[in-house]
């Protein structure tokens, strides 16, 4: 880890910001790290934590993956989050060879035939490309939440991200619900990714995403064919 993310204490700091807001998380993450600091935006929900970003400090840097597998829906989000904020979103690729070797090995859709060829496919189109951004920051700010999978039941404020160099990885709205998220964005007036008015509550690439059924999983519309326990996509790795 870097200088100034290495002279964190972190277990001092999650303890200090574990009952703080969102916005008390990401002004210490800011004032300690930009520009050396930057949101991972999914196109999705998570545009709430943007918006808070971007009204604490206007230069807070925000970046996300493009898959080639995405929505026109999440595209359109992007681009009217640029519009509304006046920001630059980085957008990273996959790398374009081993993207054409993948797919010319496995075909367009490998990803349906088995949890190793999906996790090929996130392998290239999202992790590489988040391990290219992540090596050049000391921190990053997700949106994950709590209550979102079981997979992240545990989940700090704050934590050391042994999946990617040992950076911070700052979850601001770690203990919000789906309905704090919601409130803030109608209440802030905040664009968000059309896809949610059509029952889509968690959104990833088009065909790894379907609608889910009323009383359903928040993330039983990801990836759905796979049991529960499988369904990250390496992006966002438990700590252990
Ligand atoms: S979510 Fe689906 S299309 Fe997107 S990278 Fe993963 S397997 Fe590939």
């Amino acid at each position: 880890m870097s200088s100034v993310a290495h002279n964190i204490d972190v277990e001092a700091v999650n303890q200090e910001l574990e009952l703080r807001t969102p916005q008390e998380v990401l002004t210490w993450a800011l004032e300690t790290l930009h520009p050396n600091i930057a949101m991972a935006w999914s196109g999705a929900e998570d545009v709430a934590v943007v918006d808070m970003m971007l009204k604490i400090n206007p230069k807070a840097r925000i970046f996300t993956l493009d898959t080639g597998r995405l929505n026109p829906e999440t595209y359109e989000a992007i681009d009217r989050v640029r519009n509304k904020y006046g920001c630059q979103i980085e957008i990273m690729f996959p790398d374009y060879s081993a993207a054409e070797v993948m797919v010319r090995e496995k075909g367009m859709n490998l990803f349906y035939e088995s949890v190793e060829n999906r996790k090929r496919c996130c392998g290239v189109r999202k992790v590489e490309p988040l391990k290219r951004m992540l090596s050049t920051l000391q921190a990053w700010v997700t949106g994950l939440r709590r209550d979102q999978a079981v997979t992240r039941t545990v989940l700090p404020k704050v934590e050391i991200d042994k999946a990617f160099g040992e950076i911070l990885k700052v979850n601001p709205i770690a203990d919000w619900s789906h309905e704090q998220v919601w409130d803030y964005i109608r209440s802030n007036n905040v664009p968000y990714n059309a896809l949610h008015d059509q029952g889509y509550p968690s959104i990833g690439c088009a065909p790894c995403t379907r609608v889910v059924q009323p009383g359903e999983d928040i993330r039983a519309g990801r990836w759905w064919w796979e049991n529960p326990e499988t369904k990250e996509c390496g992006l966002h790795v438990k700590q252990h």
